[in-house]
């Protein structure tokens, strides 16, 4: 006999994060985990470097000075936001305060990893919904979370590894489609990078009901994934329950500095989407170009769909050939694809010379 975890835990599969090295290869570009093209802030870096000289301090508990600064950012009232050790944190609290043994969690078949992850943990079990063109089944969701035992459902939009964006309209229809009692997390980690108008993050839908969360991240476009911050919109009782089960300290004293100072950022963010909207459609254009399908994107990454998982095997080995590490997508069911994220000038015309040799080849 000896210590074991719930049994629940032994059927997580662990999670796989992007590559970051080649055997061999001095040069490594990675562009598999969708970090920011511009690497972090300079003010960020600044207040990071100023923060080392407080590490002595515990942090503010209560992220004080960040949520103000992203009230203020996005007009939401600061009592209504909570901050996390990345989003991450928050999903598996979430899981863990709104799941638990004898529930059902709801996702569609290409959703996050991280909600499978915490949802197991959680003891909860997970059902997954088919997709149609990369896009999840809002009909579909509607019916799976019908059953008694579903608490939560968890949507992305636009969605992570896919990169295709559903109209606000139908995530606010999936909202009118549960019970009042199931919490939908809507996860707008790649909020910054949309462009399609009248596209809503979530806060409509929270303000609208007391029974949704958005959540968000300092990991993508403000190049902060290494400092872990990510933050939650949701009705005061979801804020107050978060507040009872996260770590008193969950966010380091200084991560809260960085998102801070990179919230302050004069421009940044415009910078940044205009980037990602000229690269993509570059690397997007030179792909298709070369016959080689790729997924509408409203991100920082593309889905490139190779049709065979032979195929995009021989893809990325030619693209690692060259120091560029994508996202290989087999743990997602979909080893026909891989994930490449947007990143530099430099970069992405090495992956558009890398690929098009590869299609010509
Ligand atoms: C990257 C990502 C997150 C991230 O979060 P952290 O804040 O770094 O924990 C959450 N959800 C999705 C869909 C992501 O792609």
């Amino acid at each position: 006999m000896t210590v074991q975890p719930r049994p629940s835990i032994l059927t997580i599969e662990p999670y796989v994060g992007g590559e970051s090295k080649i055997p061999g290869v001095n040069r490594i570009i990675k562009l598999s985990s969708n970090e920011g093209a511009f690497g972090p802030p300079p003010k960020a870096i600044e207040a990071i470097t100023q923060a080392a000289r407080e590490a002595h301090r515990y942090p503010d508990g209560g992220a004080t000075a960040l949520r103000n600064a992203i009230g203020a950012k996005y007009g939401l009232d600061p009592a209504r936001i909570v901050c996390g050790n990345g989003s991450d944190e928050l999903i598996s609290h979430l899981c863990l305060a709104y799941g638990g043994e004898g529930t059902e969690v709801v996702m569609s078949a290409y959703g996050f990893m991280m909600y499978d992850i915490a949802a197991r943990y959680a003891g909860s079990r997970v059902l997954k919904v088919a997709e149609h063109d990369m896009k999840a089944d809002i009909d579909g969701m509607i019916a799976a979370a019908a059953g008694p035992r579903v608490r939560i459902v968890f949507i992305t939009n636009p969605n992570n590894p896919t990169g295709t964006l559903l109209p606000s309209s139908e995530i606010a229809r999936l909202r009118a489609g549960l019970r009042d009692d199931v919490l939908l997390v809507l996860d707008s980690a790649y909020a910054e990078y949309v462009t399609e108008p009248g596209y809503d993050a979530g806060e409509k839908l929270v303000n609208a009901a007391g029974n949704t969360i958005m959540l968000r991240t300092f990991s993508k476009i403000f190049g902060l994934g290494g400092m872990r911050v990510g933050w939650g919109y949701a009705s005061p009782e979801i804020i107050e329950t978060l507040n009872r089960v996260r770590g008193p300290f969950n966010v380091a004293a200084a991560s809260q500095a960085a998102a801070v100072a990179a919230l302050a950022e004069e421009g940044w963010e415009a910078k940044s989407v205009a980037h990602n909207n000229e690269w993509r459609g570059k690397v997007v254009a030179a792909l298709e170009g070369a016959g080689i399908k790729v997924w509408p994107s409203q991100t920082n990454f593309i889905l490139v769909d190779f049709g065979a998982p032979e195929r995009a095997k021989a893809a990325d080995a030619a693209l690692k050939q060259r120091g560029l590490i994508v996202r290989a997508m087999g743990g997602y069911a979909l080893p026909q694809c891989l994930r490449i994220t947007i990143g530099t000038a430099e970069e992405c015309q090495m992956v558009i010379d890398a690929l098009t040799a590869f299609a010509n080849g």
